[in-house]
C-alpha cells in the first residue's frame, strides 16, 4: 500500500498533515530511486509517523472566576539530528492535524538550517485574543504545569509562533523555571533582558526577505522599487515589512483575520512603526490604520469571495506571512495577472498545491517557507548555543550570521535541485536536502 493511503487510513481527518505529507512523499521519490537502501529501511514510514505525540487537559480561569478547559498538544515529530525544537501555536483553529503538519514541515526546515534541530511543534486551541494579561498568564502557567514534564534544554526546546509572543513566551519560562527549580534555555523567543536573543523577533521575516533577494540575485535583479503585497500583521510580517522596505521595496498591503489594509503611497518606515504599536502594545485591528492614515483603504474578509482581494492588486512580489492555505488556485493565478514575479512564504504553508502548481508552472519564483521561513528557527538555534555558553551577541553578529545562513539555505535548496534534474525548483531542493539530511541521521542510529 502506498504510504499516503496508509497515513489517510489512519487518520482520515487529518487533511493540512497529508497535505503536507503528500508533497514531500512526491518531491523525494527521486531519491528514493537513486538510494534503494531508503526504501528497505521503511524510511518513509517512519519519518510520517511522530517520535511522541503528548495531549493534555489545559483547565484555567478567567477573571470572572469562570472555569475553561482547553486542549494542550505537543508533537515530538523527529530528533535524529537535534533536540526537538519548534514553535507554541495559540489559535482556535489548532487541531492535531494542523499541529502535525506543522512538526513535520519543522523537521526538514531545522535540517536546511545547518544547526542540530530536531523537529517538534505544539500549542493549544486557546485563543489569546480579546483575554486580559492576567487571563492568558493564567492559561500559560496550566498550560505549562503539564508541559515541563516533556521538555528541556536538551530535549525539546519550544519557541512562539501564533498566538505565542514574547508576553506569553515570558509567562511559560517563568512557570517552567518555577516547577523546575533552573534557569535553562528552555525555551526561545525570550526577552532580551533574561537570555533572549537580539534579532530573534525580526529573524523570521528578515530571513524570508535576505532569501527574495538572493533568489532575485540570480538573475541579477534586487528588491529596490519592486511592488510587493504582504500579508498578515504579526510578527512574521512586521519584520518582512520592515526589511523591504530598507532593501528599496515598496509594501502595499498588510492584515489580519478581520481584513486587510491597501496603502497606494506605500506603507514606509514610520507606517510600519504605528502599525508594530498597534499591533503588538495595543493590541488592536489592522482597520485602525485608517484612523491614521486616511488615505489608505481597508476591506473587511468576504467570506462569500471565493478569493482573498489582497492577492488581486498589481504587484512584483507576494509575501503570504500569515496563516496556511491562506493563497489558492484563483488567488495564484490573479497574482500572475497581476504580474506578480516571485512568491516568498513567510508563513508555513500557505498556499495550497494547487497555487504552488500555477508558480511552478510559470517559472515565476517560488520559496517555500521550509526554507524561506528557517531564519526564526535559526536564530532560535543561535539563541540556545548563546544561553548555553552564558554569552550575548550583538546585534550585527546574529544579523550577519542569519544571512549566512539563509545565503546557504538558498544554494543548498538550488544545487539539491540541480542535483536532481528540477533546477531551480526550491520547493522540490528544499524536501530533497533536508529529507536526505535527516534520514542519513536516521539510518546512521539504527531502528530506534
Ligand atoms: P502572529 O500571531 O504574530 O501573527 C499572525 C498574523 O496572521 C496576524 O496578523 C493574524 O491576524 C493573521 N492570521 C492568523 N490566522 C489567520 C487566519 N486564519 N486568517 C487570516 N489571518 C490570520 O504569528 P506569526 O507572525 O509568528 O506567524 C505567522 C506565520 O508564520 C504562521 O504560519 C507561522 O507558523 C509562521 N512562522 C512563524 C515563525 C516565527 O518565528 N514567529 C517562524 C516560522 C514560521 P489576527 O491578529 O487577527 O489573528
Amino acid at each position: 500500500m502506498d504510504i499516503l493511503d496508509v497515513i489517510k487510513a489512519r487518520d482520515p481527518a487529518q487533511r493540512e498533515f497529508h497535505q503536507a505529507v503528500e508533497e514531500v512523499v512526491g518531491s523525494v521519490q527521486p531519491v528514493l530511486d537513486r538510494y534503494p537502501e531508503f526504501r528497505k529501511a521503511a524510511i518513509l514510514e517512519r519519518i510520517t509517523e511522530p517520535e511522541r505525540v503528548i495531549i493534555f487537559r489545559v483547565p484555567w480561569m478567567d477573571d470572572q472566576g469562570q472555569i475553561h478547559v482547553n486542549r494542550g498538544f505537543r508533537i515530538e515529530m523527529n530528533s535524529a539530528i537535534g533536540p526537538y525544537k519548534g514553535g507554541l501555536r495559540f489559535h482556535p483553529s489548532v487541531t492535531l492535524s494542523i499541529l502535525k503538519f506543522l512538526a513535520f514541515e519543522q523537521v526538514f526546515k531545522n535540517a536546511l538550517t545547518t544547526l542540530a534541530m530536531g523537529g517538534g511543534k505544539g500549542g493549544s486551541d486557546f485563543d489569546p485574543k480579546g483575554k486580559s494579561d492576567n487571563e492568558v498568564m493564567r492559561f500559560c502557567q496550566a498550560f505549562m504545569s503539564e508541559l515541563y514534564r516533556h521538555i528541556g534544554p536538551d530535549t525539546d526546546v519550544p519557541a512562539g509562533d501564533i498566538g505565542v509572543g514574547a508576553r506569553e513566551i515570558g509567562f511559560l519560562f517563568g512557570m517552567y523555571k518555577k516547577l523546575r527549580n533552573e534557569f535553562t534555555g528552555v525555551l526561545t523567543g525570550k526577552s532580551l533582558g533574561w537570555g533572549g536573543s537580539l534579532i530573534r523577533p525580526e529573524a523570521t521575516g528578515y530571513g524570508a526577505v535576505y532569501f527574495a533577494a538572493e533568489m532575485l540575485s540570480t538573475r541579477n535583479d534586487t528588491l529596490e522599487g519592486k511592488k510587493c503585497l504582504v500579508s498578515g500583521a504579526g510578527n512574521v510580517a512586521q519584520f518582512a515589512v520592515e526589511k523591504i522596505i530598507e532593501l528599496g521595496g515598496k509594501v502595499l498591503t498588510m492584515s489580519d483575520s478581520s481584513g486587510y489594509i491597501f496603502d497606494e503611497e506605500g506603507i514606509d518606515a514610520k507606517k510600519i512603526a504605528f502599525i508594530r504599536r498597534l499591533k503588538n502594545v495595543r493590541r488592536g485591528r489592522i482597520k485602525e490604520y485608517l484612523e491614521k492614515y486616511p488615505q489608505a483603504e481597508y476591506a473587511g474578509i468576504d467570506q462569500a469571495l471565493d478569493y482573498n482581494p489582497l492577492w488581486d492588486h498589481p504587484a512584483d512580489c507576494a509575501f503570504p506571512c500569515a496563516t496556511e492555505n491562506e493563497i489558492n488556485q484563483k488567488d495564484a493565478q490573479n497574482l500572475m495577472n497581476n504580474g506578480v514575479m516571485l512568491t516568498c512564504e513567510g508563513a508555513n504553508m500557505p498556499c495550497t498545491p494547487e497555487a504552488i502548481d500555477i508558480f511552478l508552472d510559470k517559472k515565476i519564483f517560488y520559496a517555500p517557507g521550509k526554507a524561506a521561513n528557517a531564519g526564526g528557527v535559526a536564530v532560535s538555534g543561535l539563541e540556545m548555543a548563546q544561553n548555553s555558553m552564558r554569552l550575548a551577541w550583538t546585534r550585527e553578529e546574529v544579523d550577519n550570521r542569519l544571512k549566512t545562513i539563509m545565503r546557504s539555505i538558498h544554494s543548498t535548496c538550488l544545487e539539491a535541485s540541480e542535483d536532481f534534474g528540477e533546477s531551480g525548483n526550491y520547493m522540490i531542493g528544499a524536501n530533497i536536502a533536508g529529507f536526505v539530511k535527516v534520514v542519513n541521521a536516521m539510518l546512521d542510529q539504527g531502528l530506534v
